[in-house]
C-alpha cells in the first residue's frame, strides 16, 4: 500500500460511524488528544474554523450592544451554593482545586463549569441604577466539566472552548425578547455557514439548565440517528439575581431585583459539521465558515515546471482576494498524493493546472462535495469560483435538510414509539408535561426529549398515560 493510501480516513461512514468520526478528525489535523483523559489540543486547522465562528458571532452581538469582557476561571464554592438547583446540577462535573502552592484552601474553588456565579457577583457590584441596563455582556473562554463517559472530540470532551452570554435587563419582557434574539443568531450561524439545519423549541422541565425558568435550544441530527444540542438560551428569571443581590433602582426610586439570561454555543458545534458533511475522503467544510476555499494543485514535469507554476500563479491571481486559496507547489509529493490530503482536509474547491490546460488558457475544477469536475476559462475564473462555492454551500444545506426530514419520525402511541427509538432520529409524540412520563420513555428506550417546537400544537394524548394534550415534543437519543 502507498503512501498516498495509508494516510487516509480507513472506515467506512455508513459502516462504523464512531470509527469514521475518530479518524476523520485525527488524519485531517483537526485535533489531537491530550494527554489528559478527555482534553484535546485544537490544531491550526479546528482552531481557524472556531476564529470564523467567533468572528461571525461577534458581528452580530456587537451590532446588538452587548460587549466582550473576561472573567476569573475560579469559582468559590460559595458562590455555587448561593442557587441550589444549579449547584446540584453541576457538583458532578465540576474540577476542584483544594490547593493553593502547598497549602490547602480553606474553601474548595471551582474551575468554572459556566460563569453565572462568577458574572453575578461583578453585576452586583457594577449595576446601580436602570441606567446601567441593559447590561450586556459575553465572554470567550474555555470551560471544565469532567466527562467520565465516553469522550469524543469537540462532542464529549472535558474542556471545550465557547462563548457564554450574561445579560442583565430591568423587566421579565426584555430578558425574554434577549433569549430569542440571541436563539435566532445561532440558527444563523448553525444552519446559514455551517450548512447543517436545526429544530428550535424550548426544553422540558427535566432537561432544562440548572437553575434556569426556562431554556430554549438548537438541536440537529447527526447521520448515525443521534441529535447534538448545538446552543442553547436560558431565562433565569431572577433565580439568580435575588440571591446574588443584584438590584437597581428605578424611575420611581425603588429598588429592583434584574431579570438575567445566559446563552452559549461551543466547539460541539465543529463536531456536528464533520459528522453531517463529512464523507468517506475526508472532511467537508462549507465554504462560508472554511479557513481554505480554493486549493490550486499544479500538475508539471520537470521541464514544464516553471511554466505551470507561473500559469498557477496566474490563476491564483485572478481568483483574488474574494475568497482564501492556497497554491500547492511542493515538489516532493505527487498530485495524486495532495489530490487525497487536500479532500480529508475537506477544501470545498481543487483547481488542477497542467500543460494541457496552459495550452487551452484554462483550469480544470472540482467540487469536493459531489466530485462534479468542470474546465473554465481562465479569464471568468474569479466568478466561476465565487459561483460554484455559493452552490457548494447550499447544495450541503440542502442534502444535510433532506437528511434531517429523513430522519424525522411520528409515533402516535407508545409501541411504535419503542419501535422507533433503536432506529434512531428525532421522533415527534405528544407528551401531557409530566416528569415521570418522560421519565418513562428515557428508561425505556434511553431518547430523551430534545425539545418542544415554539409553534407546533396538536389535540391528542400523551403516548405514556394517555391524558389530553396539544403538546409536540421532539424525543432522540443524544450525544
Ligand atoms: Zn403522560
Amino acid at each position: 500500500m502507498g503512501r498516498e493510501n495509508s494516510m487516509g480516513i480507513t472506515a467506512k461512514k455508513a459502516e462504523d460511524f464512531p470509527e469514521w468520526y475518530s479518524q476523520a478528525v485525527i488524519k485531517s489535523g483537526l485535533v489531537d488528544y491530550g494527554p489528559v483523559h478527555g482534553t484535546t489540543a485544537f490544531a491550526p486547522q479546528s482552531y481557524a474554523l472556531w476564529e470564523n465562528i467567533q468572528d461571525i458571532f461577534n458581528a452580530m452581538i456587537k451590532k446588538s450592544g452587548h460587549k466582550n469582557a473576561y472573567f476569573p476561571l475560579l469559582i468559590p464554592e460559595g458562590f455555587l451554593s448561593k442557587e441550589a438547583e444549579h449547584f446540584k446540577g453541576f457538583v458532578p462535573e465540576i474540577y476542584w482545586v483544594t490547593h493553593n502552592g502547598s497549602s490547602e484552601l480553606k474553601e474548595r474553588l471551582a474551575i468554572r463549569p459556566t460563569s453565572e456565579t462568577m458574572i453575578y457577583y461583578f453585576m452586583a457590584r457594577w449595576i446601580r441604577s436602570w441606567r446601567d441596563l441593559p447590561m450586556l455582556l459575553n465572554q470567550w473562554c474555555n470551560i471544565l466539566r469532567a466527562e467520565i463517559k465516553d469522550t469524543k472530540p469537540f462532542v464529549r470532551t472535558s474542556e471545550f472552548l465557547w462563548q457564554e452570554g450574561h445579560t442583565a435587563h430591568a423587566t421579565d419582557k426584555e430578558a425574554e425578547e434577549e433569549v430569542m434574539r440571541i436563539l435566532e443568531y445561532y440558527r444563523t450561524i448553525v444552519e446559514d455557514y455551517i450548512a447543517v439545519p436545526v429544530l428550535m423549541g424550548r426544553k422540558s422541565e427535566l432537561e432544562k439548565f440548572a437553575g434556569a425558568k426556562y431554556t430554549l435550544t438548537i438541536e440537529a441530527m447527526m447521520p448515525d440517528g443521534k441529535a447534538i444540542q448545538m446552543a442553547t438560551s436560558h431565562h433565569l428569571g431572577q433565580n439568580f439575581s435575588k440571591p446574588f443581590g443584584i438590584k437597581f433602582l428605578g424611575q420611581d426610586s425603588k429598588e429592583y431585583n434584574v431579570w438575567t439570561t445566559s446563552w452559549g454555543i461551543s466547539t460541539r458545534t465543529l463536531g456536528a459539521l464533520v459528522m453531517v458533511h463529512g464523507d468517506d475522503k475526508g472532511l467537508v467544510i462549507p465554504p462560508r465558515i472554511a479557513d481554505v476555499h480554493v486549493v490550486i494543485i499544479p500538475i508539471f514535469t520537470k521541464d514544464n515546471r516553471e511554466e505551470v507554476l507561473e500559469f498557477c500563479e496566474e490563476i491564483k491571481r485572478g481568483i483574488g482576494d474574494s475568497c482564501s486559496t492556497v497554491l500547492d507547489s511542493d515538489e516532493n509529493t505527487s498530485p495524486g498524493y495532495k489530490f487525497n490530503a487536500w479532500e480529508l482536509k475537506g477544501v470545498p474547491l481543487r483547481l488542477e493546472a497542467g500543460q494541457r490546460d496552459m495550452e487551452k488558457h484554462q483550469v480544470t475544477l472540482v467540487r469536493r462535495d459531489n466530485g462534479q469536475k468542470s474546465a473554465v476559462d481562465i479569464g471568468s475564473i474569479r466568478e466561476k469560483v465565487a459561483q460554484t462555492l455559493d452552490d457548494i454551500q447550499k447544495s450541503l444545506y440542502s442534502k444535510a435538510r433532506e437528511g434531517l426530514a429523513k430522519s424525522t419520525h411520528e409515533a402516535d402511541t407508545y409501541a411504535k414509539f419503542r419501535e422507533l427509538a433503536p432506529k434512531g432520529g428525532f421522533i415527534k409524540a405528544q407528551w401531557c408535561g409530566k416528569d415521570e412520563c418522560e421519565l418513562k420513555i428515557k428508561e425505556d428506550t434511553t431518547a430523551t426529549s430534545r425539545l418542544i417546537p415554539f409553534n407546533e400544537k396538536k389535540k391528542g394524548a400523551c403516548i405514556v398515560c394517555g391524558s389530553p394534550t396539544e403538546t409536540i415534543v421532539y424525543f432522540a437519543r443524544a450525544y
